[in-house]
């Protein structure tokens, strides 16, 4: 008989492992087990852009490996015909930053993975700072993708379900409850919820908050920085962020945050202002 594989969660990572060993091993019996699912993940809130980020001492060697994989990953959908299905768009990024000395700096191992990653010289950051409210002195320009989870997450869906697998709706509460059942393998896709689930106190939350405002007439991305604010077009709106509240919990949108999100994203782009007229 088949082997049965279990997979917790429904994430981008859950749904993901599930369809891969699904193609990896023909005949595997697979059933996801999730508490939410799209458009109740935490990829659902994001712009699903393609850019190592917040990754702190994460070692050089494992960003770039995870990197690159899930760039030719995304550029082998782009190419297939499914892309629009799929939610991808090929988008050129400007990172920007007030502080100088961006063209003498040593560049991460990722950067060697995009189609293409310059640094910008200090004369042609200020002339893109004329595009903002800000005085950027340097930065970097990147071609890369937004994998919109918003189209992704039910894509992964329909072809898991396509390839036979199988889908419970339910929380779990301890990998207990797996013993004795007919799982050969139990694979832990809970994202930050393992921290609860197996006790993994070093799963720790980051927390994010965007706006999803309409302005079709944003086609590139513009990053303030590594932490700053961001703007990011997705197909049908543009997501403006962002937070990075380290070992913050809250789930409900925050409106201090929604406010100094929505003006710092004006700063950076001054278009985005609400028209009041
Ligand atoms: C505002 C914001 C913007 C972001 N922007 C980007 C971006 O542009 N690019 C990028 O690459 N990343 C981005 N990220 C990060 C990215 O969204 C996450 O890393 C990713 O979505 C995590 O996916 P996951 O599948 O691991 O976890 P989750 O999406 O959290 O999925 C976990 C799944 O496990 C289930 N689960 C948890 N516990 C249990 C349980 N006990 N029993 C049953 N089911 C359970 C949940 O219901 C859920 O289905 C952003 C994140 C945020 C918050």
């Amino acid at each position: 008989m088949a082997p049965h594989v279990a997979v917790i969660g429904a994430g981008i990572i859950g749904l993901s492992t599930a369809v891969l060993a699904q193609e990896k091993i023909p005949g595997l019996q697979v059933t996801i087990i999730s508490e939410h699912f799209s458009p109740h993940t935490t990829g659902d809130g994001s712009a699903g852009l393609w850019m190592p980020y917040c990754l702190k001492d994460t070692p050089q060697n494992k960003i770039l490996r995870w990197s690159s994989k899930t760039y030719d990953h995304i550029l082998k959908l782009w190419k297939s015909n499914e892309a629009g299905d799929v939610g991808i768009s090929l988008i050129p990024v400007y990172k920007l930053t007030e502080k100088s000395g961006g063209e003498d700096m040593e560049q991460p191992e990722w950067t060697k993975v995009p189609l293409a990653h310059h640094i910008i010289n200090s004369h042609q950051a200020q002339k893109l700072a004329s595009l903002s409210d800000s005085k950027f002195t340097g930065g970097t320009h990147c071609i890369s993708f937004t994998l919109e989870p918003t189209y992704f997450l039910p894509y992964l869906m329909q072809k898991f379900k396509v390839n036979g697998g199988k889908v419970l709706h339910q929380k779990v509460e301890s990998l207990q409850q797996f013993c004795g059942q007919n799982y050969d393998v139990v694979i832990n896709c809970t994202g930050v919820q393992a921290h609860n689930l197996v006790g993994d106190k070093s799963v720790q939350p980051v927390r994010g908050q965007v706006l999803r405002v309409n302005a079709p007439w944003v086609f590139h991305a513009a990053l303030e920085g590594n932490e700053g604010n961001y703007i990011i077009p997705n197909k049908d709106n543009v997501i403006l962020g962002g937070t990075q509240q380290e070992g913050n919990w809250n789930t409900k949108p925050d409106p201090a945050d929604s406010m100094s999100i929505h003006n710092g994203c004006c700063k950076l782009m001054p278009g985005l202002k609400v028209r009041t007229s």
